[in-house]
Parts: structure tokens; C-alpha cells; sequence
């Protein structure tokens, strides 16, 4: 694995977090997806579900 590739991948563990899942209906591991968009101090990240691999809305208020 390229040490790139690395960095990135350990940059996704780091982004993960505990969210509430509507699928799932139960508090799970998230990974950062993409960005949606950035407006005035708040991003909008898109969030995968570890364990139902749906993906939602996250909002980041800087
Ligand atoms: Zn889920």
C-alpha cells in the first residue's frame, strides 16, 4: 500500500464517529464520505454508516 493511500485511510479512521443512524435506528460507527459543501463557517460532510453502509448528512459547525 502506498504510504499516500495509508495517510488517507488512517485520516478516515480518525474522521469516524458515533451517529444516529435511521436505517440502523441505533447509534453507529460513521465514516467520512465526501464533502457536500462548505457555507459560512459550517461543512457539510456526507457520512457512511459502517454497518448498514447508508449514507447521510453531517453537519460541522467550525
Ligand atoms: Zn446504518
Amino acid at each position: 500500500m502506498q504510504a499516500d493511500e495509508l495517510a488517507f485511510l488512517e485520516e478516515m479512521i480518525e474522521s469516524a464517529e458515533l451517529l444516529d443512524c435511521t436505517a440502523c435506528g441505533e447509534d453507529t460507527l460513521h465514516v467520512h464520505e465526501e464533502v457536500n459543501s462548505i457555507a459560512g463557517g459550517v461543512t457539510e460532510v456526507i457520512m457512511r454508516c459502517a454497518s448498514c453502509l447508508s449514507t447521510r448528512p453531517h453537519l460541522l459547525i467550525d
